[in-house]
């Protein structure tokens, strides 16, 4: 390695440089969508008197789910288009043009009609979709695969995602409470701007210079398996959107988004088994690389149901951060969305602890293996959802009167935690595990998990309210017993997987085959 590769293959925090400009790019797209997903179920339901939408808050709550379920099930069309046509690089800069162009429609809601609101997150889901897989795989390209550093990089990127998503609801909160909703929404335009133009001056320049000096030709053009059908498809999947957007705003398609949201969680949990299914079965990997993809799915499978408990940060805990939790503060009142900081403020705290764990771990072999952390996770997540039991029957006991903020607060710590254990774990997992053609896909099927988690989480993040209040404690319980239920199943599955690899390795003794596979 030459000096000048060996200093730039250090130069930020001990890790490649762009992993700097990737970083600040997704804080600043993060800053975007965690400022306004917050408002969105305060905003919809909230009284058209006091400038919301006046929806009900099961549909309100579902819409939430279904924009979050969409956007991460657009990861894999972004991915798969990244993969075939634009290339990783083009894609993270379509997609945030098309983000900050959502941004700019539902700004023209204040001035227009709600048809812009509806249209400009169509456009965030779309664009999304090509950012978020891409900037993950371009993170992971950063590191050979031997690298011991991955897990780490992965935790400090994770970290901007935190930074972006702490700074974003203390500011459209206070701007929302003094200046109105569509303040709140402007802002995260603003972050998506800044977003791109990091982007463009910073970031591809360092990968540009790191690929020059690994001798390894520019990304920026490069799709790692170009299919000159890719544009068609896409221009297929363009007029289907824009069909359906003009039929709903005309009112011949009526969408009820409570019904969607249950079938397309369905029909998610259905296509992922059947395309996981086509890749063992039809897609000519070698056995080393089936190993993989089905540790992939199990992973999978596991951080949907983590997500369906943790995505309810939006909804239902953000409804009993606004109804039931006390916010007054030496008489200032905070806004509720300030509690949705809480869970980046401690991931920011966490996650360099974290990283230097699975670091030192690392070094002396005993880093705990992807299952067991997955199962640390689900673990933790139903700790988390167990003080929300107990919050719920203190609010109750106080006639539905508004209890300490420390649940929440206590809740969110034990929710932290398991993401840690999990999600930048997961990431880093993905892109480990996925055989080279299927990078994008495979990054794209890690957020389907999300997807699924999201859509879940709108389901039954909206039945917070004072008329049910003696459901809530019935609700988390539920949560606390599926998050248990998982995690004994993993438990259970964790020796047969280890069988089926050490079988799978000593029937066909190739030395790719032998070589070890993480679990
Ligand atoms: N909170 C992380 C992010 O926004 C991960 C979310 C997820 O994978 O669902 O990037
Ligand atoms: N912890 C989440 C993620 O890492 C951020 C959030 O939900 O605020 O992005």
């Amino acid at each position: 390695m030459s000096q000048d590769l060996k200093q730039y293959d250090q130069a930020f925090m001990g890790h490649p440089k762009p992993l700097k400009g990737l970083f600040f790019t997704e804080l600043w797209e993060r800053f975007s969508y965690y400022g306004i997903r917050p408002l969105l179920i305060l905003y919809m339901a909230a009284m058209i008197a006091d400038g919301g939408l006046g929806l009900d808050r099961p549909s309100a709550s579902a819409i939430v789910g279904l924009f979050a379920g969409l956007m991460y099930l657009m990861t894999v069309l972004g991915g798969w288009v990244a993969d075939r046509w634009l290339g990783q690089e083009k894609a993270v800069w379509y997609g945030s043009l098309i983000i900050a162009c959502g941004h700019i429609s539902i700004a023209l809601t204040a001035l227009f009609s709600h048809f812009f609101f509806y249209f400009g997150l169509v456009l965030i889901v779309i664009g999304s979709g090509l950012f978020k897989t891409c900037i993950s795989v371009i993170v992971g390209t950063l590191y050979k695969a031997q690298d011991t550093r991955r897990d780490a990089g992965f935790s400090i990127f994770y970290m901007g995602i935190n930074l972006g998503s702490v700074l974003a609801p203390l500011v459209t909160g206070l701007l929302v409470k003094d200046y109105g909703w569509h303040w709140g929404f402007g802002i995260g335009g603003l972050g998506m701007l800044i977003s791109l133009i990091i982007f463009r001056v910073m970031t591809v320049p360092q990968l540009k210079k790191f690929n020059a000096l690994q001798g390894a030709e520019t990304t920026w053009d490069k799709a790692v398996h170009y299919d000159k059908n890719a544009p068609k498809v896409v221009a297929l999947f363009l007029v289907l959107v824009a069909v359906v957007v003009t039929l709903t705003s005309l009112g011949y398609l009526h969408i009820n988004p409570v019904i969607i949201v249950k079938y397309l969680t369905v029909s998610i949990c259905i296509a992922i088994i059947a395309y996981f299914a086509y890749l063992l079965l039809f897609a000519n990997l070698n056995t080393t690389e089936k190993k993989k993809i089905i540790i992939c799915f199990v992973l999978l499978m596991t951080a949907a149901l983590f997500w369906s408990a943790f995505e309810q940060k939006p909804t239902s805990f953000n409804l009993f951060a606004q109804d039931f939790t006390n916010r007054q503060f030496l008489g200032f009142e905070i806004p509720a969305v300030w509690f949705q900081s809480v869970n980046p403020i401690l991931i920011v705290i966490f996650a360099p602890i974290a990283a230097w764990l699975w670091m030192k771990l690392g070094k002396s072999n005993r880093d705990p293996s992807y299952i067991s952390k997955f199962i640390i996770a689900l673990v933790l997540a139903a700790c988390g959802f167990g003080l929300m039991v107990l919050a719920s029957h203190s609010v109750i006991q106080n006639h539905g009167n508004t209890v300490s903020p420390l649940w929440l607060i206590g809740a969110m710590l034990f929710l932290t935690l398991g993401e840690l254990c999990l999600s930048p774990v997961g990431l880093s997992a993905m892109t480990k595990l996925a055989p080279n053609v299927l990078r994008g896909q495979i990054m794209g099927l890690w957020f389907t998990a999300s997807a699924l988690g999201n859509l879940m989480a709108g389901l039954i993040g909206g039945h917070v309210s004072a008329d049910e209040i003696n459901q809530l404690p019935t609700l988390f319980m539920r949560c606390v017993i599926a998050l248990l239920i998982g995690a004994v199943i993993l438990w259970l599955l964790r020796m047969p997987i280890r069988k089926l690899l050490d079988q799978t390795a000593s029937t066909k003794p190739t030395p790719i085959q032998n070589s070890q596979v993480e679990t």
